[in-house]
């Protein structure tokens, strides 16, 4: 399987002004988030480089990106950023507003959908995928990784969040699975009912423009210089592996 335009997906969440005030190894700091930037640009540039593009996503919809982030993004910049917002979380204290996310997108931020509370949409047991029930009642559930929705629930966070974010902005095209896990039912459900165009994961591999979008975490318990190691030994091969994984 080959393919022309390789795109490198990166996953931040919350970005804080000193390295002393992380807590978890999804945040990292300003000066790491710039470091790595600089050098998957400088990357992209070399004759050598496995990807043609990349794009930047922040998760969740922290204000951190509003503050730290956002202040200093280029227009190319801002149009390789896509924010994932967590729809129920708007306006909290912490995260970004309705008003903000019109701003942005305003600006050419893409903005798209990571549900609207952030449950595990699959369950996964030994290495197994759980099919997701039929039925279920069509309404909000707020749990984490470990219950299994039902369809109703799934369709619930797939169509509320989407039919929220476009209320405030333009269409939204892409949902972000939360903690990056799926099944083939929610493939099926979402098929079926055309809600989105791309359903973006945390599987590790260039993206090819296919409509499962694989996306890669970055984490600061690994170093800019280890990060960008696994960044350019990413292969095609790596998604075969990531197929096979759960059968
Ligand atoms: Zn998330």
């Amino acid at each position: 399987m080959k393919c022309k335009a390789k795109i490198l997906n990166l996953v931040f969440h919350r970005i804080f002004l000193r390295e002393s005030d992380v807590e978890d190894i999804y945040d990292c700091s300003l000066d790491f988030f710039n470091d790595l930037l600089k050098e998957v640009i400088k990357q992209m540039k070399s004759s050598t480089c496995n990807y043609s593009d990349f794009r930047i996503y922040f998760d969740d919809g922290h204000e951190s990106f509003l503050e730290l982030v956002y202040p200093h993004l280029t227009s190319k910049l801002k149009n390789r950023t896509t924010l994932a917002i967590i729809t129920n979380k708007v306006g909290n204290k912490e995260y970004i507003s309705k008003g903000n996310i019109l701003m942005f997108s305003n600006k050419g931020i893409k903005i798209s959908s990571h549900s609207t509370s952030h449950p595990g949409m699959a369950v996964c047991t030994e290495q197994f995928l759980r099919p997701t029930p039929r039925g279920g009642k069509y309404e909000n559930v707020e749990t984490t990784l470990s219950v299994l929705l039902k369809e109703e629930e799934v369709r619930y966070q797939l169509k509320e969040s989407k039919k929220f974010l476009e209320q405030i902005a333009a269409p939204v095209d892409e949902f972000v699975f939360p903690y990056g896990i799926y099944n083939s039912d929610i493939i099926r459900l979402n098929y079926q009912f055309s809600y989105y165009k791309y359903l973006s994961t945390c599987d590790e591999y260039l993206d090819c423009g296919e409509y499962i979008r694989p996306r890669i975490l970055v984490t600061s318990d690994k170093s800019v210089s280890e990060t960008l190691q696994k960044i350019m030994s990413l292969k095609e091969i790596d998604k075969i592996k990531l197929l096979t994984k759960y059968e």
